[in-house]
């Protein structure tokens, strides 16, 4: 099955050759997702453009510009920046296009497409060439020469390229150069089978033959074109736009032909009617009116002619008031599509401020959390902290709960607030004598428990003996005086988390039984005894003496 992007690719690719296949493919894609419907969008308008139908093709490929520039598409946006070039400079919008253009050459050339960047000269050839016919000439010959080393050759634009260079010198008498410039282009033209220029090629090549007084050779041209272009119109499965433009350009270039040739009749009826088609380019009208007007003059239809200048007048006063509303009409297409742009912006700005508002809340939830585990007056772990911390123990892990002795007594003597320094300065201490993959908690008033990561049996009489020595080993300075502490500890080996507390309080209240300033270790369980936690508990751990862990400064 042909994936969209290619159905995409191969409806461009075919947009000269076989608009109506091309239109049927880009049909394919209006189901699809955005990014494919703005490509669809972009061959449309190309269709469109080449129907004459300028409004409706301009506000395709805005639409789709505005997608494609969102999707960050520059391949599609490019194409579709090229199309609203020419279509801005087709409804009088002149300086808009030439800006497009520099953005599209910009694109084009960081892209490094070689056929774009050629369309994009040739492009801007076509919008300076009415003021500054020069330079114009430059940007066509660029076009052309950077496809001469294109790969995959593209036959198409480059014959475009050098009709509009044949147009320019043909227009200024370099007749030799513009005639071999045609050539070239129809040569290239036909290669590529780029019907839906044709016209343009014949209508060149045609004033090339009547002015040597070929016109038979110039009449077979233009037949030939009409039975391509009916041919190509009644070949294609889906009919595509209608193509107007190239008939009515067919039709004029058969009256002047006919005319030069001495025959104003025969012009007279290729013009007929004319003026009354839809979708007429106001140049193109007003070029066959007036070929119109000389015709009815010359045969002496005097009335006739009259009407045609008139209705010349009436045009070129029209053509500018279509171009006002050709360009208000533009200009309102493109005001919406800022409109969309920028709500897209306010958007993304939106999205942007919930982002960073997310990561304030994040922060401040983290902060919180912090708050949630963090005792105000210590900075050590909370209860809370210690109760989760608690669930996650190992068997060689152990728990201590230290108490301050004759707390009360510092309360009493030295005032509330000396006694909160001094639980601060207990607090340093305990934490100040752990190894980093230790923690310390307050677990409540003054008492305080620790966590101790992997010490074991062998070890845990050690480090907590440790902790009391380094509470009691200076004077606390708001008090003057020193402050002791009891240590109850108890290694978590068989015990569940929630038996080791009471294991470690067990061997706290030993502790202060025995005189205070003293650490009590919890005795592992008795092989086959009662298990811990269990009243039997008490009578069988009690016993300084008994498993010779416990100990007291002298
Ligand atoms: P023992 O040796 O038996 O532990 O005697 P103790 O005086 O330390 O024990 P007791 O439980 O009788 O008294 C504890 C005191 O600790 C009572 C209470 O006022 C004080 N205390 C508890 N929390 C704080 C606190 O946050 N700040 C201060 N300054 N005192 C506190
Ligand atoms: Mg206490
Ligand atoms: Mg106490």
């Amino acid at each position: 099955m042909t994936s969209f992007p290619a159905l995409a690719e191969q409806a461009w690719s075919l947009r000269f050759t076989d608009p109506g296949e091309a239109s049927a493919l880009a049909g394919q894609l209006t189901g699809a997702d955005a990014a494919q419907r703005a490509q669809a969008q972009v061959v449309q308008g190309f269709l469109l453009w080449r129907a004459g139908d300028l409004l409706r093709s301009l506000e395709q490929v805005t639409q789709a510009e505005a997608t494609l520039r969102d999707l960050n598409d520059e391949r599609w946006l490019a194409r579709a920046l090229s199309m609203q070039a020419v279509l801005l400079g087709d409804v009088g919008e002149g300086e808009r296009a030439l800006r497009i253009l520099q953005e599209e050459l910009e694109l084009v050339r960081r892209i490094g497409d070689t056929e774009m960047e050629a369309s994009a000269n040739n492009d801007f050839g076509v919008q300076i060439a009415w003021d500054d016919p020069e330079r114009a000439l430059q940007y066509y010959q660029r076009a052309y020469d950077l496809l001469d080393r294109a790969d995959p050759p593209c036959p198409s634009i480059q014959g475009i390229a050098a009709l509009n260079m044949a147009e320019v010198y043909l227009q200024r008498q370099q007749l030799e150069l513009g005639d071999a410039l045609t050539e070239r282009g129809g040569q290239l033209l036909h290669q590529a089978q780029a019907w839906s220029f044709w016209p343009f090629y014949v209508s060149l090549r045609a004033t090339c033959l009547t002015r040597e007084g070929r016109f038979d050779e110039a009449r077979t041209l233009i037949r030939e074109a009409f039975t391509r272009l009916g041919d190509h119109q009644s070949a294609a499965g889906q009919p595509g736009p209608d193509p107007i433009e190239s008939v009515q350009m067919l039709r004029t270039t058969a009256a002047r032909t006919e005319y030069d040739s001495g025959h104003p009749d025969r012009a007279l009826a290729w013009l007929r009617d004319m003026e009354t088609w839809p979708g007429t380019r106001s140049e193109l009208k007003i070029e066959y009116l007036d070929l119109r007007a000389s015709i009815q003059a010359e045969l002496g239809d005097h009335a006739a002619a009259y009407r045609s200048v008139r209705q010349l007048l009436d045009v070129s006063r029209t053509r500018h008031a279509y171009e006002r509303d050709a360009q208000i009409k533009s200009l309102e297409v493109l005001h919406r599509t800022d409109m969309a742009l920028q709500r897209s912006r306010e958007a993304e700005q939106a999205a942007q401020h919930l982002r960073e508002h997310l990561t304030q809340l994040q922060t401040l939830k983290g902060q919180l959390e912090k708050l949630s585990t963090t005792d105000e007056l210590t900075g050590l772990g909370n209860r809370r902290q210690f109760e989760h911390d608690r669930a996650l123990l190992h068997p060689d892990d152990a728990v201590l709960v230290i108490d301050i002795d004759y707390f009360k007594h510092v309360n009493d003597t030295h005032g509330h607030s000396a006694g909160d320094v001094t639980l601060r300065e207990v607090a340093d201490r305990i934490s100040g004598a752990l190894r980093r993959s230790d923690r310390a908690y307050r677990y409540g008033g003054e008492e305080f428990t620790v966590i101790l990561r992997g010490v074991g049996n062998t070890h845990v009489l050690e480090v907590s003996e440790r902790i009391r020595v380094a509470v009691a080993a200076a004077p606390i300075t708001a008090i003057h005086d020193t402050v002791t502490v009891s240590v109850g500890a108890a290694v978590v080996g068989q015990r569940s988390p929630d038996e080791i507390l009471g294991a470690a309080d067990r061997a706290l209240y030993r502790a202060k039984n025995s005189g205070r300033n003293r650490t009590s270790v919890e005795p592992a369980h008795p092989p086959g005894g009662t298990r811990p936690g269990h009243p039997g508990a008490h009578a069988t751990g009690i016993g300084r003496a008994g498993l010779g862990t416990d100990r007291q400064n002298p």
